[in-house]
């Protein structure tokens, strides 16, 4: 048993779901194959573009919604020449689901109602394409993810059942796939009560670890628009080299400081069952690329990480106390309850340092709750990189015209958060 996932890059035009038909014809595979898809290129963007105008009936929420049925059309148009097609029957069907719901006045939650919208991208996605691989004459089954993927009602962040996600993928879906090949969707799955939910931005790789996970597969295979695991991101690297073999530890810690490479919520899930994951190009789709296996690989390079748009905040307990001891529990719940995710953090006796993706209105709420109790100090515009398995040469590298604001290393991991020597303070 093996799954594909396909983000979408990958599926962002008629070529593109022609390029991925193309791969699974040349596997020449009947079954035992499990197609996970993301929505079409930007799609996700745009619906949730269309979930703000909706909710804030500021914008025109029809024109937007016009679009992104536009989009999808003429990609069906292209691939299927026939307009007696059930396609295009089936896909008109689904975005009329959302017509319905745009008719009313937004009385839901926002959370579950960006749900229920923005999952309709990779429902009509994996849609077209699973019509695609019939006409090619792949025996392919469309299966809704919904009916396997069981969450919480966290909508947006939803949290997976896995108790229930495993039963109903071995029962239901396990048979399926003895028959043929299946393709589903990404990103989405339900509540006990039947309602859509998604599992956070870029969550598809995440889906399909669940279901390689659930199936005991024997590899997981993410098809990429980049050869491989780099061991940077060209977008701020000249030199980038691919990494041919990657460990579970070192994938997940890479994933965690933010290569956006891979989900970091996909690691876990096969590294507990020990399924190795293949990061391969589907522009070459021969080529090597990259295999992420529980076998003790070190890097063969450092690897860099830049997250640009940090903050960084100094809090300082008013009465002198100990910030350890006795004020650390307090402050972590304050960024629990905001919400902010930490990318570093440095204390010493009086004073903690943290780091974040800086988001306006949540530093602003942060910093009010921890004004209560502690001075805070913060700057914002700031980077931050991380080097995996680094030495001197490599942090002289990165910090050229820099100023060091913050600097944390680790047996094999240094994080430094710096902004430009020519920023004014
Ligand atoms: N379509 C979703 C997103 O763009 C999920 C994914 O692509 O992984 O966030
Ligand atoms: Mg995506």
């Amino acid at each position: 048993m093996e799954v594909y996932k396909f983000g979408g890059a990958s599926v962002k035009d008629a070529e593109g779901v022609r390029n991925l038909a193309n791969i699974i014809i040349e596997r020449n595979q009947k079954n035992n194959l499990l197609i996970v898809i993301s929505a079409m290129g930007k799609v996700t963007n745009k619906l949730e573009e269309l979930t703000k105008a909706y909710l804030t009936g500021l914008n025109d929420v029809h024109q937007i919604f016009e679009d992104v049925k536009q989009f999808h059309f003429s990609i069906i148009g292209e691939l299927f020449p026939d307009e007696s097609n059930p396609v295009y029957n089936d896909v008109a069907n689904s975005f009329v689901e959302i017509d319905w719901l745009l008719e009313e006045e937004p009385d839901d939650a926002a959370d579950y109602i960006y749900d229920q919208i923005v999952s309709i991208g990779e429902i009509v996605s994996t849609k077209i394409a699973a019509a695609y691989l019939n006409e090619t004459g792949c025996n392919v089954q469309w299966v809704d993810a919904r009916n396997f993927i069981h969450t919480d009602n966290s909508y947006r962040e939803a949290q997976v059942n896995w108790e229930k996600t495993e039963q109903e993928i071995q029962k239901k879906l396990n048979p399926v796939l003895e028959q043929c090949i299946a393709v589903t969707q990404g990103f989405i799955g339900s509540t006990s009560e039947n309602f859509t939910t998604t599992l956070g931005r870029d969550g598809s790789d995440y889906s399909a670890a669940i279901f390689a996970s659930c199936l005991n597969a024997s590899s997981l295979t993410i098809w990429k628009d980049v050869p491989g695991v780099l061991n940077a991101d060209p977008k701020w690297f000249d030199e980038t080299e691919r990494i041919p073999r990657l460990s579970y530890h070192d994938a997940i810690e890479l994933a965690y400081y933010g290569a956006t490479i891979i989900h970091p919520k996909t690691i876990k899930p096969i590294q507990n069952k020990n399924i190795p994951l293949y990061v391969r190009s589907f522009l070459d789709h021969k080529a090597e690329g990259t295999d992420i296996t529980g076998a003790d690989n070190h890097l063969p390079v450092p690897s860099f990480i830049f997250k640009v748009n940090q903050a960084l905040i100094s809090i300082f307990p008013k009465d002198f106390s100990f910030i350890i001891e006795e004020n650390l529990s307090d402050i972590f719940s304050l960024f629990h309850k905001h919400k902010v995710k930490i990318t570093t953090m440095l204390n010493s006796a009086i004073s903690f340092s943290v780091s974040f993706d800086h988001d306006p209105k949540k530093l602003e709420a942060l910093i009010a709750d921890l004004s209560q109790h502690y001075k805070v100090k913060y700057n914002t515009g700031l980077e931050l990189v991380t080097i995996r398995y680094y030495n001197q040469q490599t942090i002289d590298r990165v910090t050229v015209n820099k100023n060091i604001l913050l600097e944390v290393k680790s047996r094999y991991t240094c994080q430094i958060v710096m902004r430009d020597k020519t920023t004014v303070e």
